[in-house]
């Protein structure tokens, strides 16, 4: 049994907590105290069962404690928790690189391992900066992004983000990024600035990276599939690269195995993490084009002197890989067209009642605007998730978007519930 006073106690004491302000926490914060979790759902230390809306920080794609994933992980812990990858294979890394080479848009032949989102995306940066540094165009050190985009926290994948308060304090120390200006506009309008800028310092452009089809922490702003395509050929045009983000919409969370697919477009460097080991352990990697790998070659000082120190941990690798097995075994992406269908029919719904601006959904990812202003720290999101937790409901805003991102296999009763407490929150507004 959790005690939950003592829990909350020395949380409040020690714990400095993400994305939180924290004079508001230690005074009014209420979290749930969880003692487990299994499928769609959390256990909490009340007692009570929620549902997990938005697959914990959209990463538990296969649900809590999938028993195939839990066992791959026991059988690994036996053999060998940690080696590193200096003067060292292991099966885990090397199977799990040529799996993934094979499942992943044609062209991308390398798999360069990291620990999260954030490192993935670091590495992408980096090759890009170091292939183009080292292979005769110097001039290219700028990237160019989306606004609203998220890229992680890192100084480098925070530089390509483009959401203000994240960036706000850093603005000296950031990696020089040429972003489209925000506007009311829409992707059309984004997409056509973005090639305005690629053609105008295409001298100095290493890449172009977004999230395909899906910019998750902007509010889960969807975009049509023939931008991301135009997008690449227009990458192509001018011969820099073409960066996919797919940390959150990879592993199916769109619909297809990469949201990349939506537009039958294969990137230079591709970035994958949270679905990558189904939310089981912090693990990530970046791939790579031949091409980029072999400006790479050559004497030792054009080598990429990168790495972390679980750069290609065997227990994540071993858990990676049997993601993909129970993505085969279980056809989870033939799972989620009627469970696809289901979150479009609801927010379609969603968008005629009163109090919500717009709704939109793609695969396993719906979401609504409520009426009035937004922006990330817009607060009336956060009063209607806490009605949802009231209703055994787990959601977290962004500003005031509302939004579900569960796991894929979600039973479907859990899925219909989970969308008639966001009905009925929505309805009491
Ligand atoms: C979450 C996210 C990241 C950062 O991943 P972390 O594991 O949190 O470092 C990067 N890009 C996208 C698109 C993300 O959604």
């Amino acid at each position: 049994m959790t005690d939950v006073e003592q829990v909350l106690a020395w949380d409040k004491a020690h714990v400095w907590r993400p994305y939180t302000p924290m004079q508001e926490y230690l005074a009014t914060g209420e979290p749930l105290v969880l003692e487990g979790a299994r499928g769609s759902r959390f256990f909490a230390a009340n007692g009570r069962k929620y549902i997990d809306g938005n697959a914990s920080w959209w990463c538990s794609t296969l649900g809590h404690q999938h028993p195939r994933l839990v066992a791959a992980l026991k059988a690994q812990a036996e053999a060998m928790c940690h080696v590193p990858l200096a003067g060292i294979a292991h099966e885990p890394a090397a199977a799990l690189a040529r799996e993934l080479c094979e499942i992943s848009p044609a062209g991308l032949e390398r798999v360069f391992y990291s620990d999260d989102g954030s490192t993935a995306v670091e590495v992408a940066l980096k090759l890009a900066w170091q292939y183009w540094s080292q292979n005769g165009r110097p001039s290219r050190t700028r990237f160019l992004a989306l606004e609203g985009a998220f890229h992680g926290d890192t100084l480098a994948a925070s530089s390509v983000s483009g959401i203000d308060v994240f960036r706000r304090p850093f603005g000296g120390l950031l990696v020089d990024c040429l972003r489209v200006p925000p506007g009311q506009a829409g992707y059309q309008q984004a997409f056509e600035v973005l090639e305005q800028l690629l053609a105008r310092h295409a001298d100095e452009i290493a890449g172009v990276i977004v999230e395909p089809l899906v910019q998750g922490a902007a509010g889960m702003r969807i975009y049509a599939p023939d931008f991301l395509r135009a997008l690449r050929a227009a990458t192509k045009q001018h011969d820099t690269f073409l960066i996919c983000d797919e940390v959150f919409t990879g592993y199916g969370r769109s619909g297809p195995f990469w949201a990349s697919e939506h537009a039958a477009v294969s990137p230079d460097l591709l970035c994958t993490a949270k679905g990558f080991t189904a939310g089981m352990l912090p693990m990530a990697a970046t791939l790579a084009t031949a091409r980029i790998f072999e400006g790479f070659l050559g004497s030792a000082e054009r080598a990429f002197y990168y790495g972390h120190t679980f750069c290609g941990n065997p227990l994540g690798a071993a858990v990676a890989r049997e993601v993909l097995r129970v993505y085969r075994d279980e056809k989870v992406l033939e799972g989620v067209a009627p469970r696809a269908a289901r979150i479009a029919q609801t927010f379609e719904r969603l968008a005629t009642l009163p109090g919500v601006q717009a709704t939109r959904s793609l695969g396993m990812v719906g979401a609504l605007d409520l009426a009035g202003p937004q922006g990330y720290l817009q607060t009336r999101g956060k009063a209607l998730c806490a009605q949802a937790l009231e209703r055994g409901v787990y959601l977290r805003p962004l500003g005031n978007t509302i939004y579900i991102a569960p796991s894929l296999n979600i039973p479907e009763p859990d899925l219909e519930e989970l969308l008639s407490v966001l009905t009925a929150c929505v309805q009491a507004l």
